[in-house]
């Protein structure tokens, strides 16, 4: 069939439509129409060729939309069900064994731009074009997709709240529910007031972490946290030192760190704001090339935890009770997300880099 798509043509260049040819659903696979796609700053890395994608290619790996047709094999979901899409994994390695997908060992699924036999889910002109960005390539009027990659979602959320669940959202929150599991009367200072540590920041205001820091240099962007639950915020251009301030708004140190500005400065400045016996959770996508040097003494001395976190640790159960939250109203993440036409894709990635938006979120139609 044929779909629209918005195509990374080749480094740094803009966004390029057109008409692409879509792939038959297979047994295992789901053809789902977007309503609702959100744009992350990995989409804008693969464009900016900071990340490894073969371009031309169609990014995209927040998507909301209806399932348009399902292959004989699927059982989870039905055409006319409203889905979310979520990120690959293939179920039956080590980490999708023991509960954690996100951690799937089959990286192709994520990195390949095709199926894992190979062929195209995408054609250009008779081309093959590269897709299943991170398992989805929802930059398209259309994703053909692994039923695995899909998760039926209730019809009252609005479709532009839901698309972000399954990156920006996840992986902040997941860092803090999942992972780091802050206890009573701990404290969690996030770093960077963005989608994923504003998402980290409502994750924490449901735990009973009783002090709740978020660093950022945009003044509004902290005036929102403080709405979402932060007790206290610090503005990284005014705070000298920014050790000194975490230490002096969490009561003598943060017990958690959710880092997701990847920027070892950063990293290195707050790392003293960190408690004895304190844990970095690192969320911010870094290039390949980033190296980290850190003060060693400091770190065994101080019991100091480092810990890699990989899209929140999330599992299709857990994305289930986000949503669950947010139907409560303990996860407002409408209040990150700003809309645009799907084609205006250019302009919401260039405020999304500019930080003018938080989230944006494209709708299709
Ligand atoms: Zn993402
Ligand atoms: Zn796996």
């Amino acid at each position: 069939m044929k779909a629209t798509a918005a195509v990374f043509p080749a480094t740094g260049a803009p966004v390029a439509f057109h008409e692409v040819e879509v792939a038959e659903p297979r047994d295992s696979e789901v053809l789902v129409r977007m309503t609702a796609t959100g744009i992350c700053h990995t989409d804008l890395s693969v464009r900016d060729g900071i990340i490894p994608f073969p371009l031309p290619a169609v990014a995209g790996h927040e998507g909301a939309g209806v399932v348009e047709a399902a292959g004989r094999a699927v059982r989870t979901v039905e055409p006319g069900d409203k889905v979310l899409l979520v990120p690959p994994s293939c179920g039956v390695c080590g980490p999708c064994g023991t509960g954690h997908p996100s951690l799937c060992e089959v990286s192709a699924l994520r990195w390949s731009g095709r199926r894992l036999d190979g062929t195209p889910v995408l054609a250009l002109d008779g081309a093959p074009l590269a897709a299943r960005f991170l398992g989805q390539s929802s930059f398209c009027s259309h994703a053909l997709v692994e039923e695995r990659t899909v998760l039926r979602a209730p019809r009252d959320v609005a479709d532009t709240t839901l698309a972000p669940f399954g990156c920006g959202v996840v992986t902040g929150a997941g860092a803090v529910l999942r992972v780091l599991r802050p206890g009573p009367g701990s404290s969690v200072v996030v770093l960077g007031a963005g989608a994923v540590g504003l998402s980290a920041v409502m994750a924490a205001a449901v735990t009973a972490a009783t002090r709740i820091v978020a660093v950022d240099l945009v003044p509004s962007r902290l005036e929102l946290a403080r709405e979402l639950g932060a007790t206290g915020t610090i503005n990284g251009r005014e705070a000298g030192d920014l050790g000194a301030a975490i230490r002096e708004l969490t009561g003598g140190g943060a017990d958690f760190v959710v880092e997701t500005t990847a920027s070892t400065q950063v990293l290195r400045a707050a790392l003293s704001g960190l408690a004895r016996g304190g844990t970095v959770g690192l969320v911010g996508a870094a290039a390949p090339t980033e190296q980290l040097a850190l003060p060693l003494v400091q770190l065994v001395s101080g019991a100091m935890g480092l810990r890699g976190v990989v899209m929140g640790d999330g599992s299709p159960a857990f994305l289930r009770a986000l949503i669950g939250l947010h139907r409560q109203g303990r996860l407002p993440v409408d209040r990150l997300v700003q809309v645009y036409p799907f084609e205006r894709i250019d302009a919401a990635m260039a405020d999304a880099a500019g930080g003018r938006t938080i989230k944006p979120v494209l709708t299709f139609g």
